[in-house]
């Protein structure tokens, strides 16, 4: 994949700290380039025609007997469907599966006071701007977060290994609604040791132009 060939392709800006809700029809690819190296991405799926067949992280670390997500693994529903496949990875991989989306309540349980832009309220605004509502948050898929393990089962929680610039790309294998969160996590450094969200670039390349503008 060449990145200056993804430049002609159509492409949205995922704002530092926000959320979109993108349609992927089946066989569309997504190009998701970490412009800084260090932002974590939550990802989501639901069925565009059945919004309770979602992306299930049980299902896929099951299916794919693995606790990352890596290059070739493919995405899996609770109904046990593929939903979409990491076609490829320029990054080190190691893609979180475990932990938990962000949420105002972590905030709050570090110390914030105020109302803090989070992962889960992200996914559901942006499932707001296109029309759905749903009652419950599934578990997300925390692209380039770094979460190594050791063999005591203990879980750290690291700054991103990605590089600026490095991209992976993503093919729906059924219709769906992908939903992205720019991590806003600002007090731990997950999405770096600056601890400053970032913006995230996303070009569609087997998309018409204007399609999702
Ligand atoms: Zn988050």
């Amino acid at each position: 994949m060449m990145k200056e060939q993804n430049r002609l392709d159509p492409f949205l800006l995922l704002k530092a700290s926000h959320g979109i809700a993108l349609p992927l029809n089946k066989g569309q690819e997504i190009i998701i380039e970490n412009i800084s190296g260090n932002q974590v991405v939550d990802t989501w799926a639901i069925n565009q025609h059945d919004r309770h067949e979602y992306m299930a992280m049980e299902h896929t670390r099951s299916l794919n007997s693995h606790i990352f997500f890596e290059q070739g693994m493919k995405a899996y529903s609770n109904l046990r469907h593929p939903m979409f496949t990491l076609l490829s990875d320029q990054t080190p991989g190691h893609h979180d599966t475990l932990l938990c989306p962000c949420t105002e309540q972590l905030y709050q349980q570090l110390g914030v006071k105020q109302y803090h832009r989070n992962c889960s309220d992200n996914f559901h605004e942006a499932l707001r701007e296109v029309g759905i509502e749903l009652s419950f948050t599934p578990a997300s898929l925390n692209l380039f977060m770094n979460v190594p393990f050791k063999t005591s089962g203990e879980l750290d929680r690291l700054p991103p290994v990605s590089q600026a610039g490095e991209c992976i790309t993503l093919a729906a294998d059924m219709d769906i609604w992908l939903i992205l969160s720019a991590c806003p996590q600002d007090i731990t450094p997950i999405n770096g040791a600056s601890r400053t969200p970032q913006d995230i670039a996303l070009y569609l390349p087997n998309t018409p132009e204007g399609k999702h503008e």
